[in-house]
């Protein structure tokens, strides 16, 4: 459990707006991948970064959208189509240079947090020279240059270099990369939900030399998810394990205010307690396949694992009901954070989700960095609760 804070810690939240990029409604949407919709047929989607502020370990970015003019990725990529001028926003600019027009030098920034490594998220990590990259373990898959000796029994002399096999998806280490290499001065650490027995294997410490794990607190089960590492180790800033579009994708579970005035359920001893934003990244494309009572099935078509990937959006949609009172406390298997309401069987948090891609947020007038989210995540999230609903 998170160690309980007095008063509790809270950071402060803006959404950076990349650019729009066009999704195909079949990419979206299982029924409109069963109905054959034409890759032509979708919608332009915004592109979310969130700068996330914490009053004393400083300056994080979750995401870095599209790089500037969706031009720097690898020769083998075939960037989508991306609108640059849609709404008024400027899509020229990427996340650093956004940053520096709002007052904030990116040397300030301390973490990027990656939900993954698709291309509408990785943007330039280039100008936040005094961060580190931070990913979930699986993206290790994408990351490693993983080598395999051609058999089982190893000559010493032999020195069969050429015949490792490179499994990196990384460009220019592999020339036919799509994951376009990070900085080499910037530290990639690993978010290990599930400790692997073999860590202190021989070969396993001398790949991993290099890179300073996340060795943050596991807790487990986390509210409706199984795994979430709480990242400054003070309840402000949960990493989460929401598996399934891509190997190592995260979601973050942001504390943005204490507690909602209005609300009767501020109990102390829930650590828990206050209004939280869910950034969920690409836990699904769109809103109708996470509301409580949405009726979209989310498209199996660009997903890693479509297992893995609708179980998190159920996760995702259960944690919604809880929040929203249309359920009744925590699943049991689904305790962890929550068990301390077994009593009142409530949950005395308030969260409201933003999606890396939630059109619908821009429309409910969602501001955009420099503004600050907090007031209007509060606002939100009254309207969104139906307790007894
Ligand atoms: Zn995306």
């Amino acid at each position: 459990m998170p160690t309980p804070t007095t008063p509790p810690i809270t950071l402060k939240l803006s959404a950076l707006l990349t650019t729009f990029i066009h999704l195909p409604f079949h990419t979206v949407f299982q029924d409109c991948l069963d109905s054959g919709y034409p890759d032509s047929s979708g919608s332009y989607v915004p592109v979310f970064s969130f700068l996330i502020e914490h009053p004393s370990e400083g300056k994080v970015l979750f995401d870095l959208g599209v790089r500037k003019n969706a031009e720097g990725y690898p020769p083998h990529f075939n960037v989508p189509r991306v609108s640059q001028s849609r709404a008024g926003v400027s899509a020229k600019k990427d996340v650093a240079e956004l940053l520096v027009e709002g007052g904030i030098d990116p040397k300030e920034i301390k973490h990027v947090i990656y939900s993954h490594l698709h291309w509408d998220h990785t943007g330039n990590p280039g100008p936040f020279v005094n961060a580190d990259i931070v990913v979930g373990g699986e993206a290790r898959s994408i990351l490693d240059v993983q080598t395999r000796k051609p058999s089982m029994v190893v000559d010493e002399e032999s020195n069969s270099k050429e015949e490792e096999e490179t499994k990196t998806w990384v460009y220019p280490t592999n020339p036919l990369g799509t994951v376009l290499e990070f900085p080499r001065s910037m530290p990639v650490r690993f978010v290990d939900f599930v400790r692997k027995p073999d860590v202190e294997d021989e070969d396993e410490d001398e790949k991993t030399s290099d890179l300073d794990l996340v060795k943050q607190r596991v807790i487990s089960p986390f509210m409706t998810f199984t795994h979430a590492v709480d990242f400054f180790d003070d309840g402000s800033l949960f990493l989460v394990d929401t598996p399934g579009h891509y190997p190592g994708h995260i979601s973050a579970l942001v504390r943005v205010s204490p507690s909602d005035s209005g609300s009767e359920l501020t109990s102390t001893r829930n650590t828990l307690s206050g209004v939280y934003v869910f950034l969920g990244g690409d836990c699904c494309h769109n809103r109708q396949c996470y509301v409580p009572g949405g009726t979209r099935e989310m498209s199996g078509k660009i997903q890693w694992d479509v297992g893995k990937a609708r179980e998190s959006v159920g996760r995702l949609r259960m944690l919604c009901e809880v929040c929203q009172g249309r359920r009744r406390g925590f699943p049991a298997d689904g305790g962890g954070a929550g068990r301390q309401n077994d009593d009142t069987g409530e949950c005395v948090c308030d969260v409201v989700v933003i999606l890396a891609h939630e059109a619908e947020r821009l429309e409910e007038g969602m501001p955009l960095f420099p503004q600050d989210l907090r007031e209007w995540v509060v606002h939100r999230a009254r309207k969104e609760r139906v307790r007894g609903g």
